[in-house]
């Protein structure tokens, strides 16, 4: 070969290798890209999107599923809490045991590429039935299977057995640490100041916010109302049905209140079978139409138990609300006076026979 072909051959050579390099980097870069977002995502809904829906927008495949191990509906529940129906993510599906939908689970250590088989990949992509390949990846916490990460193509060829797995090994790394991060913070979250009952807010978060909703009003000179809802003869319920169902009607009645108010309200359990509801910027007279829209809600339809039995519930409602006095000394005093004449007004209520609304006085000072 003479000199100057050999140098136009190297010239290839190194055009095929730069472009190679080119090419990798830029593939590097990209799965950089997608695993900052994975590793910044604030809150369980946003990382179980970017897992299903995000991965396979960022990849382009026909199809990417995320199964969860969740034998005591854990994850579950704290999607509830966030306001994420769990069926409503494309993609996501919950198990009791991974054996249920991955074959030879126990050995399921390394990402498995290969040709879509209907048998065994039907259940893991129910979206989509004409892939050619499939990449699933376990999700191992403390070399515990807890999950999967499933890509299915249409190109028969995207996924084989001769290809390099680093990448998605590294990945589904990256998705199982994010899923127990995103799972601890919204668990400490939700035994901090959520109900565990009820899945409201607990009243240590209504006193917080109490403070800082006071604060506000009090800078822009609105009014703060407040409701307290009291179950009414709730004791009797527990005592014809019992605690489970007693419990099964508190968490009804908190779901009926939550779906009268506003996103800015804030609403709460209280204690026992008590509940409280903060309104910013709202009069007695507004908060009052609110309590009496809350009450008819919940005393008009009974509340159905499991076991086909319907048990009627009713509430008696206090009302009061306040404008901090703009010399007021004592935000805190301000506080606790309009518990105590939301409190007061709901004394009035039960006395006057229960499964009505009552007004009460709070005077600034
Ligand atoms: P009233 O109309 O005067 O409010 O009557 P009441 O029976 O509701 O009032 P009382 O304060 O005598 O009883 C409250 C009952 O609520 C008693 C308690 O067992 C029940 N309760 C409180 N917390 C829970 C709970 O978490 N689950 C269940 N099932 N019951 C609860
Ligand atoms: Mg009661
Ligand atoms: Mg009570």
């Amino acid at each position: 070969m003479d000199l100057e072909s050999r140098v136009g051959e190297l010239e290839q050579r190194l055009a095929a290798l730069t472009e190679e390099a080119v090419k990798n980097e830029a593939i590097l870069k990209s799965s950089q890209e997608r695993e900052m977002k994975l590793l910044e995502a604030e809150s369980l809904d946003t990382l179980l999107l970017l897992l299903t829906k995000g991965l396979e927008d960022s990849y382009r495949l026909e199809a990417v599923s995320l199964v969860i191990c969740d034998p005591y509906n854990e994850v579950r529940n704290l999607l509830w809490n966030d306001d994420l129906r769990p069926d409503s993510v494309l993609g996501l599906r919950f198990v009791d045991a991974m054996n249920d939908l991955v074959n030879e689970a126990g050995a399921f250590t390394q990402p498995r590429l290969g040709p879509y088989k209907r048998g065994s990949h039907r259940h893991l992509f129910p979206q989509a039935d004409r892939l050619g390949s499939v990449a699933l990846m376990p999700l191992l916490r403390q070399q515990k299977l807890v999950g999967s990460l499933n890509f299915g193509s249409t190109d028969s060829k995207r996924f084989t057995q001769q290809h390099a797995t680093d990448f998605l090994h590294h990945l589904a790394t990256i998705a199982s640490f994010c899923l127990e991060n995103a799972v601890n913070r919204a668990r400490l979250v939700r035994s901090g100041i959520t109900d565990v009952l009820t899945g409201m807010h607990n009243r240590r978060y209504l006193q917080d916010r109490l403070r800082g909703e006071l604060a506000s009003a009090h800078r822009s000179q609105t009014p703060l109302a407040c409701l307290i809802l009291d179950a009414d003869r709730f004791k009797r319920i527990n005592d014809e049905y019992g605690h489970l169902a007693g419990d099964s009607v508190l968490r009804e009645i908190a779901r009926r209140v939550d779906t009268q108010i506003r996103a800015n309200d804030v609403g709460a359990r209280f204690g026992g079978e008590e509940f409280a509801v903060l309104l910013p910027g709202t009069s007695a007279e507004v908060a009052a139409k609110l309590g009496e829209r809350i009450r008819e809600t919940i005393s008009r339809t009974p509340i159905e138990l499991s076991d086909e039995q319907q048990v009627r519930v009713s509430v008696s409602v206090g009302v009061a609300s306040v404008i901090p006095a703009p010399d007021v000394a004592n935000l805190e005093r301000v506080g606790d006076d309009l518990l105590a004449a939301a409190d007061a007004a709901l004394y009035k209520a039960k006395h006057d026979g229960r499964n009505c609304v009552r007004r009460g006085d709070c005077r600034p000072r």
